[in-house]
């Protein structure tokens, strides 16, 4: 099980579980990216965004949109990861808050897929 990403789970100690499970989380990654439809989606916005600032055509500002703190690592925040270019951005703290409240709305709606997925898979084998 990969952990969840918490106020008591660092930086550090997140850095450390990931060099030492790398080859586990890697796996991992790979089978969600195969099976979860949301998670290739946050994947492929966030490479958009990543190569969208890599090339110039979208500015990472310097201050957060929500606290209006100034970050050196503002962070590309995602209410509907199918529209890329709609981004809030926000500090490392504010976005920590955000995913906090859409984590519940995304455990529940990865339960309904994983429901399903189990349906039609006992399905097929009868
Ligand atoms: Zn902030
Ligand atoms: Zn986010």
């Amino acid at each position: 099980m990969i952990k969840p990403y918490t106020a008591k789970n660092s930086k550090e100690t997140n850095d450390k579980y990931y060099s030492e499970n790398k080859e586990k989380i890697n796996e991992k990654r790979r089978l969600m990216y195969k099976i979860d439809e949301h998670y290739r989606l946050v994947c492929k916005t966030k490479e958009l965004i990543r190569k969208a600032i890599r090339d110039k055509e979208i500015e990472r500002p310097m201050y957060c949109s929500f606290c209006k703190r100034f970050s050196e690592r503002i962070e590309a925040h995602h209410e509907d990861y199918s529209k890329p270019f709609i981004i809030i951005w926000l500090c490392h703290q504010c976005h920590k808050d955000q995913h906090r409240i859409f984590t519940r709305e995304e455990i529940t709606l990865r339960r309904r897929i994983k429901a399903r997925k189990k349906k039609e898979e006992s399905n097929k084998g009868e």
